[in-house]
């Protein structure tokens, strides 16, 4: 039995369902941010975190600071790209727009390569542009959250590599880390950004990130001062290093009670070995999406190896709205979220599935939220049309 308030089950692609032991972690009692019980439970965290990235080399550097997913835009923008320089945003969707007024932010020239509504820019075209012209940064949105289309991050890196070894890889991975696989120093990847409440299952409030050793030195090595001063490198990485020594530090106070819960997520999430999470999100999602199909229903997602593990993005039935379903949904208990790609958000509907629902199948939220899109659906008039 939970032990948690009654309430929706949250299948939105993040903020995702919490398990009991990591919300309460968030009720330790208050603590100082630089005394030894805090300061080794963030150092453990720091070392958990370059497990789950599978980082080892020694030159890397974890870090976790207040704020959420998007502060991981604005700590690359402003340390590991110089005001005039060019980056490469590869589109899949929303979040590949907003990454780039990101860099228009602190002068960074952002050049977005397009692709049509569910698919990602090829492989080729990828070569070609990284061939015309010197980027500093390539930008890939892992799982794009507004349609659900999976980047394949280790074949753009390698392309990366080959054709243009001085581009920084730079990965999105707020709505991956946690439930695809992502091999950071195997990949070859300067900088994976994430954030708390996403597949890793914590409450938001944590920007997280894992830096190469060359986007380290890349930001010690930068001729104009960092444009922000919350978000300098110069100013967090002597503190990551410290906490990751346990030695206590201080720039700006951390959130003890969401580090705490970070802790506790990451602790559960290596009860079972991370190949086998991968492979429960990837069966999960086979359940759900061969699920919608059988309803007769769509994806944005073109072909299966260009959609994401963790949520499904389906287009509504002709006639039937947003505001028609998911009122309907959460009279069963069940939250999914709208659409939110610009050009066709009213269009369709997103079904979060990852963390403790999928990892934990005895509470049901994968079944119950099936049942209930069915009944919905229903409800909302929909018959699925003959073959
Ligand atoms: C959610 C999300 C973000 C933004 O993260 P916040 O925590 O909302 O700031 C960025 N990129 C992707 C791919 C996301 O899913």
């Amino acid at each position: 039995m939970s032990t948690q308030a009654g309430h929706p089950t949250i299948l939105i692609p993040g903020p995702v369902e919490f398990d009991d032991a990591v919300l309460q972690a968030m009720a330790h009692p208050s603590e100082s941010h630089v005394g030894a019980p805090f300061v080794n439970v963030f150092g453990e965290t720091l070392s958990l975190l370059r497990q789950l990235f599978i980082a080892s080399d020694p030159a890397s550097q974890p870090l976790v600071l207040s704020g959420s997913g998007t502060l991981g835009w604005d700590v690359v923008a402003s340390n590991l790209a110089e005001p005039g320089d060019d980056v490469l945003v590869l589109h899949t969707g929303y979040f590949a727009d907003s990454f780039a007024d990101c860099f228009k932010t602190y002068g960074v020239n952002a050049f977005q390569l397009k692709a049509p509504i569910g698919s990602g820019p090829s492989l080729s075209k990828i070569e070609e542009e990284l061939r015309s012209k010197k980027y500093r940064i390539i930008t890939i949105t892992h799982t794009d959250t507004s349609t659900g289309v999976l980047s394949d991050i280790k074949a753009v890196s390698e392309i990366v590599h080959r054709v243009s070894p001085d581009t920084l890889v730079v990965v999105d991975g707020v709505c991956s880390v946690g439930c695809e696989e992502i091999q950071f120093d195997a990949w070859g990847i300067d900088v994976v950004l994430t954030a708390s409440q996403k597949a890793i299952g914590a409450p938001a409030g944590l920007c997280i990130m894992m830096l190469s050793g060359r986007a380290v030195k890349t930001s010690e090595a930068r001729k104009a001062p960092p444009g922000s001063y919350f978000a300098s490198l110069k100013n967090w990485l002597p503190i990551m290093r410290n906490y990751e020594a346990k030695k206590p530090s201080y720039f700006a106070t951390p959130s003890p009670q969401l580090v705490r819960a970070l802790h506790t997520s990451l602790q559960q999430i290596f009860r079972a070995p991370l190949s086998v999470r991968f492979e429960t999100h990837k069966a999960v999602s086979r359940k759900v999406k061969s699920a919608i199909e059988s309803l007769g229903l769509r994806q944005l997602a073109n072909t299966p190896a260009d959609q994401a593990n963790g949520m499904t993005a389906i287009y509504l039935p002709e006639g039937i709205t947003s505001p028609d379903l998911l009122p309907k949904l959460l009279a069963k208990g069940v939250v999914m979220a709208g659409g939110l790609h610009r050009e066709i958000a009213a269009k369709y509907f997103r079904f979060g599935h990852m963390g403790v629902s999928v990892m934990n199948e005895g509470l049901g939220h994968i079944d119950k939220a099936l049942a209930a899109l069915k009944e919905a659906l229903a409800e909302a008039g929909y018959q699925k049309a003959q073959a």
